[in-house]
C-alpha cells in the first residue's frame, strides 16, 4: 500500500475541492477509514495529543521556595549567626530553610498532582465514521484521513478539511483571537488564503458554534495549527484561588508588622544596653515565631484534598476558587433533562388527531408494541398520521442505536433515540427507510428553535420535509393536521395542545411531527432554511416520552433544602413537564399550586425589570427558558445577594457558566463549550453530586478555618513571649532554634492534618456561608487570643517555676518548649471541631492526626533525650516532675477552651 501524503499545517488542503482530499489522504467520503488503516496510521503517525509542556525541573521549583522575605530574614538571621560565632545555631537555621523548601515543593507537587488527575478524568470524545459505522472515539486516537461529524458544542479534535456541513460556524478566538463565531462552507480557497479566512477548515482546539459538519483529517497533534502555538507557549496552571491570596496578603502584612516590632525589639533592648548579640537573637526569634509560614502551603493543600475530595464524588473541578464558593452557594439553578431525570427517553404514547396509541416496552431496546385505547396493536398502516409521525421521527433524527454483547445502546441524543426505537416497535425497518428517503438537507436542533427539520427525496422522486420538536413550536409551523386517512384538515390548535398539556401532565416530554411533500422542483437541498418551513407543514401527531427523575436527586434536592440551598429548576422543557417532574422529585412540595413558583421563558420575557429579580426567586421551576434567558437569571439572583451554581450543557449556555459563581457543566452530555466555561464538571452529570460537591466545599473551607485557628495562637504565643522577655529584660525561656523546632515540626506533624479532618457532624443543616463574613469571627479570634495568652502564661509560669526549683537553664527550657508542644496538641484536638467538644465527634475519627500526634511524640522525646538533639537545639533531659507539670498545664489550659466553647456554642 502506498503511503498516504500527510501534509503538515502548511499544506494546501484549503485549495483542494473534497474530492482531491479524500485521494490525497486515502480515505472514503461517506465511509471514513476502515478500522485496519485507521489502526496501521496511528502507529506511523502517533496519537492525537499535543506535546506537554515540560514543567519546571524539581531542583529550579525548589530554588524558587527561598524566592520569599521570610526566607530571606533566615538566610540572613542564619548569616549573621554564624558570623556572630554560633556555628551549630546558624546551621540549624539553614537547615530549616532547606527543609521547608523541600516540604514546599512536596506540597506543591502533591497539589499539582491532584489537578493534573482531574484534567485526565475529562476526556474528549470525537464522533468518527470509521468502515461507515458512526463510533465515538477518544480523540487521542484520530489519524490523518478519518471522517469526523461535528455538532454545535464539540472541540474541534484534529485539523479537518470540511467536506459537509449545515450552518456550522465556529468559535475560533482561541486561534485567531477573533471571538464572534466565523460561518463555514466547503468551497475551495486560493493557496494564500490566511488561516483565520480558511472557512472550508475547522482547526483542532477551536469550537463549533451551531450546526453540523463532517470532516477529514489532515494533522493530527503536534501538527495541527493548534500544536504549532502550543510548541511556542506553554501552559502554566496557577493553585491561587481568591482566599490563597487574601491569605498571602494577610501574612505579608503581618510580616512588615513583625518586622518593624522585632526592630523594636531589638532597639529597646539595645538601648538598655543588652548585648547586641542577644538582641538581635532575640529579635530573629520573634520574628521567625510570630510569621505564620504554613499558611499559604496549608491552604493550598487544603483546597487540593478537597478537590481530591470531589473527584471521588465524581465532581471535577477546574478551577480551585471553586471549592471556596461551593461552601456558601445559596442557590443551585439545575437543569432538568439528564440532570435531575435520567436522560434515558422512552416514547410511551403516540397522539395523532385520530386517537392515542399507547407504547409498552423500555429502554432502547426496540422490543414492545402499539396498542390502542382498545388493547388492540395499532398498526401504521392503518393510521396515515401515525405512519407518517412515526416516519418523521425515524429520518429527522441523527441517533444511533448499536446492538453490542446482547445490550442495545445508543450513540446521540435520547430524545431522538427514542424515536428511533418507538418506530422500530411499529415494524418500520429504519435503515430501510433511511436509504428510501435519501436526506437533502437539514436544519439542525437547536436549544432556541426547538426543533428540526430535514428534507428527503421520496421514492417516487418528489421531496418530503420531515420536522420533529417542541409541540407548540410544530403546531406553530403547521397550517393543517392529518387524518388516519392521510386526509389534511386545517389544525385543531386547541386540541393539539390540550392534548400536550395532558400528557405533559403525568411528567411525560412531548414532541410534535409534522410533514410536508413538495414536488421534486419546488425547492432546491441548498435553500432549505427556517424560512421556508412557516405554514407550509402538516402536523401528524406528538410523540410523548418518559424520562423518570434520578431517584437519588429527590434526597440530594431535599439535603439541599436542609442546607439552606435552594433548589431551581431551568428547563428547556414544556411547563407542565417540568412541573410534574418537579412535583415528583420534591421541588414543588406544596403541589406547586403557590402563586408564582413555575415561571416560563414567556413569563420572564413580558417581567417588568423592577419585578424581575423577586419573581426568579420565588420561582422553583423555570420552563421553556432559553440559554440567552439563563444569564439574566442568574444576575438576578446575584442582585439579590445569592450566590449562584448553574448548570449548563451547551454553546449558548456558556455565558451563564461563566457568569454564575459556579458554572457547572455536564461531563458526558455537555459540550466542550460548556465545559470549558465551567468551574466545574460533573462526570455523571448528577444533580446529587453538585450537594455532595457542596458539602465537600462545606468541610474544606471549615478545615481551612481550623488549621488558621490552630496556627495563630502558636505564632502570636511565640512572638508574645520572646516580646515580654525582651521589653522585661528577663531571660528568653525558649531560643530561637528551639522557635524554629516547634514551628517546623508542628505544622508538618499536626497542623496540616487539619486538612484530612472529616467533615462536621450536621455540615449540611446549617445555613450556606456568608461571603462576606470574615474568616474569623469574633468568637474565634477571642479563642485565638486566649490560647495563645494560655501559651505565654503557661510557658513564663513553668520556666520560672523550674529555675526556682533549682533547674538549670537548658533544662527549663526544654521543659517550655515541651509545655508549649503540648499545649498545641492538647489544642489540636479541640481545633478539630469550632463548636462541638473533641468528645462529640469522636476522638479517632481521623487517624491522620492520631498518626501525626504519635509523630510530634516521638520528636519531642528526641529533642529532650537524644545526645545530638540536645547539643543543637540547647535542649537536656528533663525530670519526671517537669513532664507531669507539662501534662497538668496543658490539661488545664485545654480545660479553659473547652469551657470557652461550651459557653459559646457558636458556629465559626
Ligand atoms: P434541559 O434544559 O433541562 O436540559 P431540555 O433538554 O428539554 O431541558 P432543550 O434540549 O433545550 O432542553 O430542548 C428544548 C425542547 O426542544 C424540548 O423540550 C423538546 O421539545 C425539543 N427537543 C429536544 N431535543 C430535540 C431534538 N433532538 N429534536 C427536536 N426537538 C428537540
Amino acid at each position: 500500500m502506498t503511503q498516504p501524503v500527510v501534509a503538515r499545517s502548511d499544506t494546501v488542503h484549503h485549495t483542494l475541492v473534497p474530492h482531491e482530499v479524500v485521494l490525497l489522504l486515502e480515505t472514503d467520503l461517506h465511509h471514513g477509514l476502515s478500522e485496519g488503516e485507521a489502526t496501521l496510521r496511528l502507529q506511523r503517525f502517533g496519537p492525537n495529543v499535543l506535546p506537554q509542556a515540560k514543567s519546571a525541573g524539581l531542583l529550579v521549583r525548589w530554588l524558587h521556595q527561598f524566592h520569599h522575605p521570610l526566607i530571606y530574614i533566615l538566610l540572613a538571621a542564619g548569616a549573621v549567626t554564624g558570623l556572630l560565632g554560633a556555628a551549630v545555631d546558624a546551621v540549624v537555621i539553614f537547615a530549616v530553610v532547606l527543609v521547608n523548601a523541600v516540604v514546599g515543593v512536596i506540597q506543591e507537587s502533591k497539589a499539582e498532582a491532584a489537578l493534573e488527575g482531574l484534567r485526565a478524568m475529562i476526556r474528549t470524545e470525537a464522533r468518527v465514521l470509521r468502515g461507515g459505522q458512526a463510533r465515538r472515539l477518544p480523540s487521542q486516537d484520530l489519524v490523518p484521513g478519518d471522517l469526523v461529524l461535528v455538532e454545535a458544542g464539540d472541540r474541534v479534535p484534529a485539523d479537518l478539511r470540511l467536506v459537509r456541513l449545515a450552518e456550522l460556524r465556529a468559535d475560533e478566538s482561541a486561534l485567531t483571537g477573533e471571538s464572534a463565531p466565523v460561518a463555514k462552507d466547503e468551497i475551495a480557497l486560493p493557496r494564500d488564503t490566511p488561516v483565520a479566512d480558511r472557512r472550508n477548515m475547522l482547526y483542532s482546539g477551536t469550537m463549533a458554534t451551531s450546526g453540523t459538519g463532517a470532516g477529514i483529517v489532515v494533522a493530527t497533534g503536534a501538527e495541527t495549527e493548534l500544536g504549532e502555538i502550543h510548541r511556542l507557549v506553554g501552559t502554566t496552571e496557577t493553585l491561587a484561588t481568591p482566599l490563597t491570596r487574601k491569605l498571602i496578603r494577610f501574612s505579608q502584612i503581618l510580616t512588615v508588622g513583625i518586622l518593624t516590632l522585632a526592630a523594636v525589639t531589638f532597639a529597646v533592648g539595645a538601648a538598655r544596653g543588652e548585648p547586641a548579640v542577644e538582641m538581635f537573637t532575640a529579635a530573629v526569634a520573634l520574628a521567625v515565631g510570630a510569621i505564620p509560614e504554613g499558611l499559604p502551603a496549608a491552604v493550598t493543600i487544603t483546597l487540593a484534598i478537597g478537590v481530591t475530595r470531589m473527584a471521588r464524588h465524581r465532581a471535577v473541578v477546574r478551577r480551585l476558587p471553586a471549592v471556596e464558593t461551593l461552601g456558601s452557594t445559596t442557590v443551585v439553578c439545575s437543569d432538568k433533562t439528564g440532570t435531575l431525570t435520567e436522560n434515558q427517553m422512552t416514547v410511551r404514547a403516540l397522539w395523532t388527531p385520530a386517537g392515542i396509541v399507547e407504547v409498552t416496552g423500555s429502554g432502547y431496546a426496540p422490543e414492545g408494541q402499539l396498542l390502542d385505547s382498545a388493547g388492540h396493536l395499532a398498526a401504521p398502516e392503518e393510521n396515515a398520521a401515525l405512519y407518517w409521525s412515526l416516519l418523521a421521527g425515524a429520518c429527522c433524527n441523527d441517533a444511533v442505536l448499536t446492538f453490542n454483547a446482547g445490550q442495545w445502546a445508543l450513540v446521540g441524543d435520547p430524545t431522538e433515540g427514542a424515536m428511533a426505537v418507538v418506530a422500530a416497535k411499529a415494524g418500520l425497518d429504519r435503515a430501510e427507510l433511511v436509504s428510501a428517503h435519501p436526506r437533502l438537507a437539514e436544519i439542525p436542533f437547536s436549544s432556541e428553535r426547538r426543533y428540526m427539520a430535514t428534507l428527503h427525496r421520496l421514492p417516487d422522486g418528489g421531496l418530503v420535509v420531515f420536522a420533529k420538536g417542541a409541540a407548540e413550536r410544530i403546531a406553530d409551523l403547521c397550517a393543517g393536521q392529518m387524518d388516519a386517512a392521510g386526509a389534511i384538515d386545517p389544525l385543531d390548535r386547541a386540541a393539539v395542545l390540550a392534548a400536550t398539556e395532558e400528557l405533559a401532565g403525568s411528567g411525560l416530554r412531548i414532541l410534535g411531527t409534522a410533514m410536508a411533500r413538495l414536488p421534486a422542483d419546488r425547492m432546491k437541498p441548498a435553500e432549505f432554511n427556517p424560512g421556508m418551513l412557516a405554514d407550509t407543514l402538516v402536523l401528524t401527531g406528538l410523540q410523548a416520552m418518559l424520562d423518570p427523575p434520578r431517584p437519588a436527586a429527590v434526597t440530594a434536592v431535599q439535603a439541599c433544602h436542609d442546607a439552606g440551598i435552594a433548589v431551581k429548576m431551568i428547563t428547556g422543557d414544556h411547563a407542565v413537564t417540568a412541573a410534574a417532574i418537579g412535583r415528583q422529585i420534591g421541588l414543588l412540595a406544596d403541589g406547586g399550586q403557590r402563586e408564582g413558583r413555575v415561571l416560563t421563558g414567556a413569563d420572564l420575557a413580558t417581567l417588568p425589570n423592577e419585578k424581575y429579580p423577586e419573581a426568579v426567586e420565588r420561582a422553583t421551576v423555570l420552563a421553556r427558558v432559553s440559554p440567552e434567558q439563563k444569564l439574566r437569571l442568574v444576575e438576578a439572583l446575584q442582585a439579590r445577594d445569592h450566590v449562584v451554581a448553574m448548570t449548563g450543557d451547551g454553546v449558548n449556555d456558556a455565558p451563564a457558566l461563566r457568569r454564575a459563581d459556579i458554572g457547572i457543566a455536564m461531563g458526558r452530555g455537555g459540550t466542550e463549550v460548556a465545559k470549558d466555561a465551567a468551574d466545574m464538571v460533573l462526570t455523571d452529570d448528577d444533580f446529587a453530586t453538585i450537594e455532595a460537591a457542596a458539602e465537600e466545599g462545606r468541610g474544606v473551607f471549615d478545615n481551612l478555618t481550623k488549621f488558621i485557628v490552630w496556627t495563630l495562637p502558636t505564632n502570636i504565643g511565640e512572638g508574645m513571649v520572646i516580646l515580654v522577655a525582651i521589653l522585661l529584660g528577663l531571660t528568653l525561656p525558649i531560643l530561637p532554634v528551639q522557635i524554629l523546632w516547634i514551628n517546623m515540626t508542628t505544622a508538618v506533624a499536626l497542623g496540616l492534618m487539619l486538612a484530612f479532618e472529616p467533615k462536621e457532624v450536621g455540615i449540611m443543616r446549617r445555613p450556606p456561608r456568608d461571603p462576606n463574613r470574615p474568616l474569623l469571627t469574633g468568637a474565634l479570634m477571642v479563642r485565638i487570643l486566649l490560647v495563645s495568652a494560655l501559651l505565654v502564661a503557661g510557658t513564663w509560669w513553668l520556666f520560672e517555676w523550674e529555675l526556682a526549683g533549682g533547674a538549670d537553664m537548658a533544662e527549663a527550657r526544654t521543659a517550655a518548649v515541651n509545655l508549649f508542644v503540648a499545649v498545641e496538641l492538647f489544642y489540636l484536638f479541640s481545633c478539630r471541631s469550632l463548636t462541638h467538644s473533641m468528645w462529640r465527634i469522636g476522638p479517632c475519627t481521623n487517624r491522620w492526626l492520631l498518626a501525626g500526634v504519635g509523630v510530634q511524640i516521638l520528636a519531642q522525646l528526641g529533642i529532650t533525650y537524644l545526645p545530638a538533639m540536645n547539643q543543637v537545639f540547647h535542649t537536656t533531659p528533663i525530670s519526671v516532675g517537669a513532664w507531669l507539670h507539662i501534662g497538668a498545664l496543658a490539661l488545664i489550659a485545654s480545660a479553659v477552651v473547652a469551657l470557652d466553647k461550651r459557653l459559646r456554642r457558636q458556629i465559626m
